[in-house]
């Protein structure tokens, strides 16, 4: 059923990506509301209207941007759990989303895809494009990212639901669809009450390449660390100036540089300095803290605090202060407590004609934090690539594949329980 059902699912989802693709909704950390851009309103806005036209009575658009369709099932009878499906609405702010135009490649060649201004998109650099030979791969322009991150998600839980409803003889329990907003800036679900949901489980439609999926994630905290110094006019500062700039500095350089994001991959965590701001008086240096392992976590904040009195020790009459404030944690207790969370999931990848891969994320969803308010949320491909970036792109038949997924997956947790009630 895979290639005639992905096949139909196609156009569909290339319509609506290319629709979503378009809104700008790019969020923005340094911005108190939520959400924290208005654009991001226009998209939650059309899908609450779009889901209506689905014919979805209960459609719930909160004042903070969480927009939640409770879809009724279609079982007669047998206890079947609700399961939730979501991905976000904002686009990152680390690279301009405005004005997003997307290109569309049919047919991909296999070659070189040339972007605005010199760019280009080499298979020699991400070889992921091969695969993709003959097929859509869509791209930016190269102005931009363009988005796949994650309204490839976005589009995939629409289109698959869009398909679901059309097909009533694919049994299917109650289904809870949840579009939120600031995932990239981590406050999206600050305001969320987990309470309004009723789902056992929920699947975040936010991950990338093909067959990917993921249940695990970083412990993740970001240290504000601030720097205290002590200002005297420059003319006359020879033994009493303390430079909070200088401080700053000092702490940044004794960051561990073999743990640092670019130093380290799969398992191992590490520190990222990520913003430094300040004057004389006052510096401020923000870092990332990421592991796997609440241990690790542990021993990284410790760290800190030894760097903190190092440079103290160093600039005599200078105090340095830092406070950890915690992010979102490693799901994967949560979601290893029901071993159906991940194997049903598998089982639907693979119903989809692709193979199961599971992986550790390196990085945290808003499935993280769901998980953590007592929903375990795993994470699924959506056939994104290079997110973040002007190079991003999409393969329309991975994201086929993965709304093809979707629907299986539905389907098989409403066959699971069918089946555990006939006992
Ligand atoms: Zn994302």
């Amino acid at each position: 059923m895979s290639i005639k059902l992905q096949s139909e699912l196609k156009e569909a989802l290339l319509e609506r990506f290319l629709r979503y693709v378009k809104i700008t909704t790019m969020s923005d950390p340094h911005v108190e509301t939520l959400p924290s851009t208005p654009g991001q309103w226009d998209l939650l806005h059309l899908l609450k209207r779009e889901l209506g036209e689905l014919g979805i009575a209960d459609v719930e658009l909160d004042q903070w941007g969480h927009l939640v369709a409770r879809v009724p099932g279609n079982l007669r009878d047998g206890e079947v759990p609700t399961i939730g499906l979501m991905a976000h609405v904002d686009t990152s702010p680390d690279m301009s989303g405005v004005d997003v135009k997307p290109q569309v490649h049919r047919d991909y060649d296999g070659n070189v895809i040339s972007l605005k201004e010199g760019y280009i998109l080499d298979p020699v650099s991400y070889p992921e494009l091969l695969q993709c030979k003959g097929g859509t791969v869509i791209t930016s322009d190269g102005t931009t990212l363009l988005g796949a991150d994650d309204k490839a998600g976005v589009s995939e839980i629409m289109t698959a639901l869009s398909w679901l409803l059309a097909h009533d003889e694919i049994t299917r329990g109650d289904l809870e669809i949840v579009f939120t907003p600031d995932e990239e800036t981590g406050r999206g679900l600050d305001r969320f009450d987990p309470s309004s949901l009723k789902a056992s489980c929920c699947y975040t439609v936010d991950g990338g390449e093909r067959g990917i999926i993921e249940g695990e994630c970083f412990n993740a905290a970001v240290a504000r660390v601030s720097c205290v110094g002590k200002v005297i006019h420059l003319g006359t500062a020879r033994g009493k100036l303390v430079n909070a700039v200088a401080m700053a500095s000092a702490f940044v350089s004794m960051l561990p540089r073999n743990e640092s994001p670019e130093a380290t991959d799969d398992r191992y965590g590490y520190y990222a300095a990520l913003e430094i701001s300040g004057d004389l008086d006052k510096a401020y240096v923000d870092v990332y803290l990421r592991d796997f392992e609440t241990s690790g976590m542990e021993r990284r904040v410790e760290a800190l605090n030894y760097f903190a009195k190092a440079v103290e020790a160093a600039f005599p009459g200078g105090t340095v202060d830092v406070d950890v404030r915690k992010q979102y944690a490693n799901m994967r207790d949560h979601i290893a407590a029901d071993p159906h969370i991940m194997e049903l999931l598998e089982t639907a990848v693979a119903k989809s004609g692709v193979e199961p891969v599971r992986q550790i994320i390196r990085g945290g969803t808003d499935g993280s934090r769901l998980s953590e308010m007592g929903i375990p949320t795993p994470n699924i491909f959506t056939g994104g690539h290079n997110y973040h970036s002007r190079f991003e792109w999409a393969s329309l038949e991975i994201m086929a594949e993965a709304c093809e997924t979707l629907i299986h997956l539905v389907s098989l947790w409403a066959e699971q329980k069918a089946k555990k009630s006939a006992v």
